[in-house]
């Protein structure tokens, strides 16, 4: 690019410094340029030197392919770029840099000294920049590679230091850089100093084990793979479970044909792609990477290269989206759990002793779930540690089930999955790569939050009609939030009828809960619905949210083996397990290499 002489009014170390406010805007965009280099170098180990967070110096040592004497100069000029050539490479883009603006940028604001040598040179060569002014290309010793030490950034433009934030801050920018490309790049080694320092050593490997280098052991249970392709974009990388989920913004990392970039479409697909219960406070940890044909998207949106336009946003948003639904869905934490109770087509017969209602108007597939508040010797497992225990005190005896009990089916003789209950809370059980800890009421609320949007898509819910009908008075509050629900209480399974002013008579109540009042439940219900729906502008997810809360087992109330095996059997059939409705997990995992590294066998 050359300009009419005319035309050029400013001196060229202003207009670099007015270019260096756009794409250095502190240490950490410095940091940013200079990697970007050495990768695109072909650089296979980088190390990072940085002191006083980078105001004393900045460096990047590669050992990439160096630079050829005679364009060590070139290297400073605006617009100077080894990377593309034409306009069409411009849409093409596989590298980082193409701009040819960061090192001029950077050099009108610091002192910059470079040292350079490629494989065919004798030699290395060193040159220096300060403020713009340049010294001489003098020959001197070093390896192969690229080693551009930044110093003393800002020194003369004491206004751009003014807006540098604390160190702290400015440190946290310079390491969060750090960790985006030692992500991008697991097969590179990195290291990183501060103030002498070692920070991070990272030795080449997979993405995982990057991970776990830069987050810790712990969190290797704690994250699921990506791994989707669709119409001409795959997602690959990591999504962290609800036990990673963190208050604060920071660990969200999307890779664009492994180039670091922000977009808001892709991270609220993410978000989509997870259960719809995320809050909006809550940011997911995710590592994800994208690759796409380069001409499906523009990179030169902005200096720094760190936003992207797509071509076809909905179809990123919808690849993203899957991929993250069906990383969430995977996992090997589901306990290998026996006499799996099979979906069976068998229409329901009505136990005798009560009418039947014309509340299930179609057969409901008959839910593992019911398995549940079934009577225990009814089940066809025979788990040798399942002590005989009496019925749950709780069970209501005043309700009849619409369904006769099953016929004990035989089943294939199953090895039996280990499952314990500790403390009438937790449900303890062997899986493949260690120990899964159930929440009991939070599992059962899952399962009941999500049966009941599947019985508000396609309603009713059975009912478990009363021997003896309850009449309630209701309060206006709750009489007008009853009226307000009323259609999607009736899809639940609720069948009431009005008895007077405000009063109604409950018939029957969903079935598959343990209740003990129904009167109580109802109540509470309505309570608990006019505070779900401070969280869920949805009404359906406001009643589900609330028939889960106050539907589902609580800790304390023991469960029998079956009980415990149709829990956890329906908990990992549903479609996000692994969080109650409020975003609490429900499953832990304890894997076998974390207790051996707490038993420090290795
Ligand atoms: P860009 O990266 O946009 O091309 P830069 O100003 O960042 O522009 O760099 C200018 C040129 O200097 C690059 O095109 C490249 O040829 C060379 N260069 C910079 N850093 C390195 C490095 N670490 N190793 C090899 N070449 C480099
Ligand atoms: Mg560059």
């Amino acid at each position: 690019m050359t300009m009419d002489p005319r035309i050029r009014i400013l001196p060229e170390t202003l207009s670099n410094q007015i270019a260096a406010g756009e794409v250095v805007e502190r240490a950490a965009s410095v940091l940013k340029e200079l990697i970007e280099n050495s990768l695109d170098a072909g650089a296979t180990r980088i190390q990072v030197v940085l002191k006083r967070q980078g105001n004393d110096l900045i460096q990047v040592i590669d050992n990439g392919s160096g630079i050829a004497v005679e364009d060590v100069p070139m290297a400073f000029e605006r617009h100077a770029t080894s990377k593309i050539s034409t306009l069409d490479d411009l849409f093409a883009l596989r590298s980082l840099g193409f701009r040819g603006e960061a090192l001029p940028s950077i050099a009108a604001v610091a002192r910059v000294e470079i040292q350079t040598r490629r494989q065919e040179d004798e030699h290395g060569w060193s040159y220096r920049v300060e403020g713009g002014t340049t010294g001489e290309v003098e020959p001197t010793a070093g390896p192969v590679g690229t080693s551009l030490a930044i110093k003393a950034l800002f020194f003369n433009t004491p206004a751009r230091r003014k807006f540098l934030k604390s160190p702290a801050t400015e440190y946290g920018h310079l390491l969060g850089v750090f960790k985006r490309f030692a992500l991008a790049f697991p097969a590179v080694d990195w290291s990183l100093m501060h103030d002498d320092h070692p920070v991070y050593t990272l030795r080449s490997g997979d993405l995982k084990s990057r991970i776990v280098a830069l987050y810790g052991e712990k969190v290797q249970d704690q994250i699921r793979q990506i791994n989707l392709s669709e119409s001409g974009t795959s997602a690959a990388g990591f999504v962290g479970t609800t036990e990673l989920m963190r208050r604060s913004r920071g660990d969200q990392f999307i890779f664009l044909n492994n180039r670091p970039i922000e977009n808001r479409i892709i991270s609220h697909a993410v978000i989509a792609g997870l259960d719809p219960l995320v809050r909006p406070g809550d940011y997911p940890f995710y590592v994800l990477k994208l690759d796409m044909d380069p001409h499906g998207f523009d990179v030169n949106v902005h200096p720094s290269k760190a936003e992207v336009k797509f071509r076809d946003e909905s179809a990123v948003h919808q690849v993203v989206r899957h991929a993250i639904r069906a990383a969430m869905g995977s996992g090997d934490v589901k306990p290998a759990i026996p006499g799996k109770v099979k979906p069976t087509e068998t229409p329901r017969k009505t136990a005798a002793r009560v009418p039947q209602t014309p509340a299930p108007q179609k057969p409901m597939p008959i839910e593992v779930m019911d398995a549940l508040y079934k009577p225990v010797q009814a089940e066809p497992v025979v788990v040798e540690k399942a002590a005989p225990r009496p019925a749950s005190p709780d069970r209501k005896e005043s309700v009849v089930e619409d369904r006769a009990p099953e016929v004990a089916e035989p089943e294939e003789p199953e090895e039996a999955a280990a499952l314990w209950q500790l403390h009438n809370k937790y449900i303890l059980s062997q899986i493949k790569s260690g120990l899964a800890i159930i929440d009991q009421h939070a599992a059962h609320e899952r399962i009941l939050f999500e049966r009941a949007m599947r019985y508000f898509r396609n309603p009713p819910n059975p009912s478990q009609h009363l021997l003896f009908p309850e009449i309630l008075e209701l309060t206006i509050e709750d009489w007008n939030t009853l009226k307000e629900y009323a259609s999607l209480f009736k899809d639940l399974g609720f069948v009431l009828s009005d008895f007077g002013p405000r009063t109604i008579r409950v018939e029957a109540v969903p079935s598959g809960l343990r209740v003990s009042n129904e009167g109580k439940l109802l109540k509470n219900l309505l309570d608990e619905v006019r505070e779900q729906k401070k969280a869920h502008p949805d009404p359906r997810e406001a009643v589900a949210a609330s028939f889960a809360c106050k539907g589902a087992i609580r800790a304390g109330d023991p469960l029998s083996e079956v009980e415990m095996n149709a829990l956890v059997n329906e908990l990992f059939r549903s479609e996000f397990p692994y969080s109650c409705p409020h975003g609490r997990p429900t499953v832990i995992n304890l894997s076998l290499n974390e207790l051996d590294r707490r038993f420090r066998r290795s």
